[in-house]
């Protein structure tokens, strides 16, 4: 297949770059770092290091949450005039926890082609490398600092059934694994991502504990991203059909029609009324008791659960 030329005239490029191994800049982004026309960077003296070692001469610009507003404009007149511009962040993608998002809303709702060039992050690395299930999983990114607001996420993440992502500064890592402990229990499955694909990369794990503990221990230095197992199914009690006819049958001989003791058990939700009236016309089994038993069952849960939970 015939490749479209890069960089080409008014298009986006969203750049991957490296989250620590500068190995991990593709071919093709350096490619497209040396002969794009404008680069928006997060920060221009960090990327400055990496686009000066690759000899780039691209006209470079800031490009932040604190100059949004003022950038935006001037960024969409470039690609009015048929410049190419890539955005970079100070590390991974443009877009995942950094700056880049509104820029490529902005030049697609202006009508402008807006291509990735794909490279590093931190959320899927850390992933694929924790062993929990990744089939589905949901990002987290940072949570809030403080407040209702941190509490609020902290518990829905610790009942979500699917694997969940989270950054976290190293100064707060500790905070994150007590809140953790206290919300998911010592036995979720955790790995903690430290440094990765740099020269200290390590993993902690594999549970909540097991991390808090190390970290309690070890002050956290770097750069981290956790990758938490999902909540167990909940485990739901369902009884037999002898446990039902037994309790239509007090119901009746409390005074209430057929038709209404089954509404009435119904109203519970674990049978529905037609399932508990049928029972009423079916035999018995011939070995059936005057006894009852439940079961536990666990509950069908949406997402693929951790072989350790
Ligand atoms: N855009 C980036 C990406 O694609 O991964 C994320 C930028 S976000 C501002 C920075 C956070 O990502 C760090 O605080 C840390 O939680 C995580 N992170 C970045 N590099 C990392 C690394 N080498 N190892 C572990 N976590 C990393």
């Amino acid at each position: 297949m015939k490749q479209r030329a890069e960089p080409d005239a008014g298009v986006l490029y969203v750049v991957g770059t490296p989250i620590g191994h500068l190995g991990d800049l593709s071919p093709r982004a350096k490619a497209l770092l040396l002969a794009v026309d404008t680069i928006a960077c997060e920060d221009t003296r960090h990327s400055g290091q990496l686009l000066s070692s690759l000899g780039s001469t691209a006209r470079r610009c800031s490009f932040h949450q604190h100059n949004t507003r003022t950038r935006l404009p001037q960024l969409l007149a470039e690609l009015e005039q048929g410049r190419s511009v890539a955005v970079i962040s100070d590390a991974g993608l443009p877009g995942i926890s950094d700056p880049g998002e509104e820029l490529v809303a902005a030049a697609r709702a202006a009508g402008h082609d807006v291509i990735c060039i794909p490279g590093p992050c931190a959320a899927t690395t850390a992933l694929v490398s924790s062993g929990l299930p990744s089939a589905r999983f949901c990002f987290e990114g940072f949570l809030p600092a403080k407040g209702r607001e941190r509490r609020e996420r902290l518990q829905q993440i610790s009942e979500h059934p699917c694997t969940s992502v989270l950054y976290e500064a190293p100064h707060r890592l500790v905070q994150l694994l007590d809140e953790l402990e206290e919300l998911c229990g010592p036995q979720r499955p955790l790995q903690v991502a430290r440094e990765l694909t740099k020269r200290h990369e390590q993993q902690v794990g594999p549970t909540v504990e097991a991390a808090r503990l190390h970290f309690h221990a070890q002050a956290p230095q770097g750069e981290f991203t956790l990758v938490l197992g999902g909540a167990p199914a909940p485990r739901k009690e369902t009884h037999d059909d002898q446990y039902w006819r037994d309790q239509l049958q007090v119901l009746i001989a409390s005074g209430l029609s057929a038709n209404a003791a089954a509404k009435q058990l119904a109203s519970g939700g674990d049978r529905s009324k037609r399932e508990l009236y049928a029972l009423l016309h079916q035999e018995e089994p011939p070995s059936s008791t005057a006894h009852s038993s439940s079961t536990a069952i666990p509950e069908r849960s949406d997402c693929a659960q951790s072989d350790r939970d």
